[in-house]
Formats: C-alpha cells, sequence, structure tokens
C-alpha cells in the first residue's frame, strides 16, 4: 500500500503537541527523545506493522513493538491512542495514580498495546528477541520490531541478546537503535563513549543499516523497507535510526536538557505555537 506522507505528517504534529500537553499538565516525564522518535512511531504503527484488529497479549498471526527504553512513554500513548487501541480523552491521565499511562509502561495496568514492562533499560531487546523466537515455534512469520535508546546500548544484557540473537539466527526481528547521541547526563560521547556502534552489532553477527535521515517520514519508509526485506536471510537486523532529541520544538533540539524536563507554561504555549492542532487535542 503506497504511504499517504502527508496523513503521516499531520498525525506526527498531532502527536507532539499530544506530548507536550501530556508532560506539561503533571510537570513529569520525558519529552526529549518522545519528540525524537515521533516519525519513527507514527510510521511504525500507521504504514510498517501487520496488526490486527484489538489487542491481545499474544499477538499472534501479526506482527509485534517492544519499546526498550520506556521512559518515552509519551509517544508511545500517544500513537497507540491515535492507531485505537484506547481512547484518545485517555491521554488527560498520563502520570496520575491509579491511571493506565504510567510513567513508565507496565503490563500490570492492562493498557492494550503493552506488552512488556520497561524503563529499567537494558532489557527490551531480550523480551523481543524471546518473542522472535516464539514466533518461529508457532511458524508465524510475522515480525518482531524494538527500540532501543544509544545511551541504553551501555547497558550490559544488551550485549548478551545481541550476542544470542545472532548466534541462534534469529532472523525475524528489527532491532531500531535510536541514534540520538544524547542521554540523561549528557552527550553519549561524554558519559561512556561506545565508539562504532555500527561496527559493534556487524561485529557481532547483525546485518546493520543506517538512516541518516530518522526524522524523515519517507527516509523512514525507506529504511524500513530495506530492513524488512533483509530478515529471514539468517541474520538479525538493526536499523540505525539517526534522529535529534526534542525534534520539532527549536528550544528542545540540539541538547540533552529536556531528556526528562516538562516545559512551564510559557515554554509549552510556545512550543505548541510551533506545532499547530491538526487532528484535534485530547
Ligand atoms: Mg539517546
Amino acid at each position: 500500500m503506497k504511504p499517504n506522507t502527508q496523513q503521516l505528517q499531520e498525525l506526527t504534529v498531532q502527536v507532539r503537541r499530544d506530548i507536550l500537553r501530556m508532560v506539561h499538565a503533571v510537570n513529569s516525564g520525558h519529552p526529549g527523545g518522545s519528540l525524537g522518535c515521533t516519525e519513527f512511531f507514527v510510521t511504525l504503527y500507521q504504514h510498517l506493522m501487520n496488526r490486527k484488529e484489538g489487542f491481545d497479549m499474544d499477538g499472534k498471526n501479526e506482527d509485534v513493538f517492544f519499546l526498550s527504553n520506556g521512559h518515552i512513554s509519551p509517544v508511545f500513548y500517544s500513537v497507540l491512542a491515535r492507531s485505537g487501541y484506547f481512547p484518545v480523552s485517555e491521554l488527560a491521565t498520563f502520570r496520575l495514580l491509579n491511571s493506565r499511562l504510567q510513567g513508565h509502561p507496565t503490563t500490570h495496568e492492562g493498557l492494550p498495546g503493552i506488552r512488556m514492562a520497561s524503563g529499567s533499560l537494558g532489557q527490551g531487546l531480550s523480551v523481543a528477541l524471546g518473542a522472535a523466537q516464539a514466533k518461529k515455534l508457532n511458524k508465524d512469520l510475522n515480525l518482531v520490531y524494538a527500540l532501543l535508546g544509544d545511551g541504553e546500548l551501555q547497558e550490559g544484557q544488551n550485549w548478551e541478546a545481541i550476542m544470542y540473537a545472532a548466534a541462534k539466527n534469529v532472523d525475524n526481528i528489527i532491532a531500531t537503535v535510536d541514534l540520538n547521541g544524547q542521554q540523561i547526563d549528557g552527550s553519549t560521547d561524554e558519559v561512556l563513549n561506545m565508539g562504532s556502534v555500527k561496527a559493534k552489532f556487524e561485529a557481532f553477527g547483525w546485518d546493520v543499516l543506517d538512516i541518516k535521515e530518522g526524522n524523515n517520514i519517507d527516509a523512514i519508509i525507506a529504511g524500513m523497507t530495506d530492513a524488512k526485506s533483509r530478515t529471514g536471510k539468517g541474520k538479525p537486523v538493526c536499523v540505525l535510526l539517526h534522529t535529534e532529541m526534542g525534534n520539532g520544538v527549536d528550544f528542545m533540539m540540539h541538547t540533552h536538557a529536556w531528556h526528562g524536563k516538562a516545559p512551564n507554561d510559557e515554554q509549552l504555549a510556545n512550543a505548541l505555537g510551533q506545532n499547530p492542532e491538526t487532528l484535534g487535542d485530547y
């Protein structure tokens, strides 16, 4: 199906508004990484994934997605709601007591679309690999997608999973790394320089490709379509998605400052002014 990039772009702007308003309302949460991955989430759920109507935990006979860097829950919740998993109005309950939309996603709340608790970093790829192997056992030809942060790669468990995936030929997974070069305390190079992430994944036996314009919907579609074409060939597939943290809000870009900080009233008005309403606020 040919994608309607105009529609995807309009949804992207609306999701940015959701992220900003959710985080502002409770003066808490993570706008930077959420904004940086908005185009990716919109494209993933609205175009790339083979999804069934409704939601069940097993996710048999459909593509499934696992968010490892769970702190970017605002973008995940907004895109899930606007893809029909739960009412858009529920976004107003973000981070409130007893809400299904906790700061870090958990399965305990029973929110449709959430198959794994995340927020403790470094664990998502392991879970995704288990799901990918279950699909193979079930003769289910659909794919498993996972998203990881780049700072998150400093967690050791990732490298066990990366080693395992290639050794066991888990070739029905596409693991995307949000390569924004930032993490909570500064640039990834300053905090713990990892050298070439590409060379490391390749050394561990993965097929790796770059999406250089990770905030461009057409580039994401082209890159992820390429990634899909590389599945089923014996190697796990890694996409290095080059994004800008805080994308779409000028004062949140080119810094790690908005990793986990909410805008004040004035900053919110400024940010929303840069992203005029397209599909209706929640
Ligand atoms: Mg990062």
